[in-house]
């Protein structure tokens, strides 16, 4: 293995939306073969044929596409250790099943799954760890099934799997990267099923057989396989293969450190897509979830590019991640914060676009679709909003009137003569030629103070006629951004809409 490149693999199977866990798998695959100057490969594990979901392969790779994690080889891009399908490779699986069968180290098994289900029940009402019982073990393998037996039911058609025979009082050994030493008695390990009755391999067999046909270097994933382990280095030991080397990533945690379910949030990278998160963000808060770069770095927001330099599985924790998603939202508000402010006209020109499909806007499209106004709503919004898609969303009054005031609000603000006072200074709104946040502001204050009033009175209705809401940005300034033709128009209608209420 020394001066071997490095190639790791990413094998979901087809069953539907990736999770973030399965993000993590692929994000700390990649980042290592690619820190590694090495290939990350994307295997799709479809042998399990009544889980497979149309169109899941292309919706993973796409997603693990927009997250930036392109692989090498894959089942689209191709490669010299294809077909990287499984369903794809079942010649192979049985030439290698054949093999173990020849050499003792497999057997058929025809227990039915009444057999095997009864047998189960028994051990487990003895307190047994249910295991199958060899019922079908060859006598030539140390069982009672004469080979005469096994050559007449494969003669008639029976249907029948194919089993592992796990040896005996064996111990299993092996050095985990992230875990160190692991061990397992050979008495824990089942007679695992290779060959499914519909002559499909068992993920087990077929990923051995893969992982090392493929030459991977180096497995990394989800602690869940960790116990699969004995099983697939016995498989090695059959063949007499050098295992690769391997890492099980610990378990992603709810905040109440219960494993990681959909009912405590969403749980697909798709539903966080759709929410309009970032890949930047994304990405690297699924970095974070059991990677640090360790102590004495204060660093939280990382690039993909950091991310390659910086990783490594000596620096991967052995303890649960908890997954928080105040976190994620947090880096968001980070990305948003920092992000040229061109790149981000880029990102909302179309989410606006679309709006302006479903709904008419009064104000006039060349200024609002404009990048120089664009950049002022970016620019007085960047620290408000959650996420990108927010500089539309959360901020329509930059581009739509106000649909509605809110309620309480106006029932907070509106005066007796609130409506007067605003009438009139809708005539000197009218008289200001440079319709700057500086002019406006001095016009409003000259107008209010000289009558023993405090500029609150205009400016809180000011902000809810023209937005409809009463937070938002510094008001001369939305007001100097929308401009004035929008401003009168908007609080003429209001006032027709509002009156005091007692
Ligand atoms: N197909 C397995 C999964 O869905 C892959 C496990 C492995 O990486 O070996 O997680």
């Amino acid at each position: 293995m020394v001066g071997q490149r490095v190639r790791t693999r990413f094998a979901p199977s087809p069953t539907g939306y990736l999770h973030v866990g399965g993000l993590r798998t692929a994000l700390y695959n990649y980042l290592f073969a690619k820190k590694m100057k090495g290939d990350f490969i994307i295997r799709i594990e479809d042998t399990d044929q009544s889980r497979k979901v149309e169109g899941a392969q292309r919706d993973l790779i796409k997603t693990l596409e927009w997250a930036g994690i392109v692989a090498d080889e894959s089942p689209e891009r191709g490669g010299n250790f294809g077909p990287y399908i499984q369903s794809e490779r079942l010649q192979i699986y049985d030439k290698y099943c054949k093999q173990l069968l020849d050499d003792n180290h497999a057997y058929y098994c025809f227990a039915t799954h009444e057999e095997l289900e009864e047998n189960r029940q028994l051990q487990i009402k003895q307190g047994l760890q249910p295991k199958y019982n060899r019922k079908w073990l060859p006598e030539e393998m140390g069982g009672t099934i004469p080979a005469s037996i096994i050559r007449k039911k494969l003669d008639e058609g029976e249907p029948y799997v194919i089993r592992m025979k796990v040896p005996d009082y064996v111990s299993v050994w092996f050095e985990d990267i992230i875990r160190g030493p692991v061990e397992f008695d050979s008495s824990t390990i089942d007679d695992q099923v290779l060959m499914k009755s519909d002559g499909f391999p068992t993920y087990h067999f077929a990923s051995v057989i893969d992982d090392h046909l493929m030459e991977f270097t180096h497995i990394i994933r989800g602690e869940e396989w960790l116990s699969s382990m004995p099983k697939h280095l016995l498989l090695y030991e059959f063949f007499g293969w050098e295992p690769p080397k391997v890492a099980h990533l610990p378990l992603l945690l709810n905040p109440d450190r219960s494993k990681l379910s959909k009912r405590q949030g969403d749980v697909a990278v798709e539903d966080y897509i759709r929410k309009g998160y970032s890949s930047d963000a994304i990405v690297n808060f699924v970095a974070m979830l059991g990677w640090n770069e360790g102590e004495g770095s204060e660093q939280e927001v990382y690039s993909m590019e950091q991310l390659v330099n910086k990783f490594s599985l000596e620096r991967v924790g052995k303890a649960g991640a908890v997954f928080n998603v105040e976190k994620l939202n947090w880096l968001e508000k980070q990305y948003i914060k920092n992000r040229p402010t061109e790149e981000l006209v880029e990102v909302i020109k179309p989410v606006l676009l679309a709006e302006l499909e479903q709904k008419k806007s009064l104000m006039p499209l060349e200024i609002i679709t404009s990048e120089t106004y664009l950049e002022k709503v970016i620019e007085l919004m960047r620290e408000r909003v959650g996420f990108e898609h927010e500089f539309v969303t959360f901020s329509s009054y930059f581009y739509f009137e106000p649909e509605a005031y809110d309620d309480e609000a106006v029932k907070k603000r509106w005066m007796v003569d609130t409506n007067d006072l605003l009438l009139e200074f809708v005539d000197i709104l009218l008289t200001i030629e440079d319709f700057s946040a500086a002019n406006i502001e001095a016009h409003l204050k000259e107008f209010v103070i000289p009558k023993g009033l405090k500029a609150a009175v205009l400016i809180h209705p000011l902000r809810i006629l023209v937005s409809g809401v009463s937070f938002g940005p510094s008001l001369y300034h939305m007001l100097e951004v929308l401009g004035k033709e929008t401003v009168v128009r908007r609080i003429l209608k209001g006032i027709e809409k509002i009156s005091f209420q007692a």
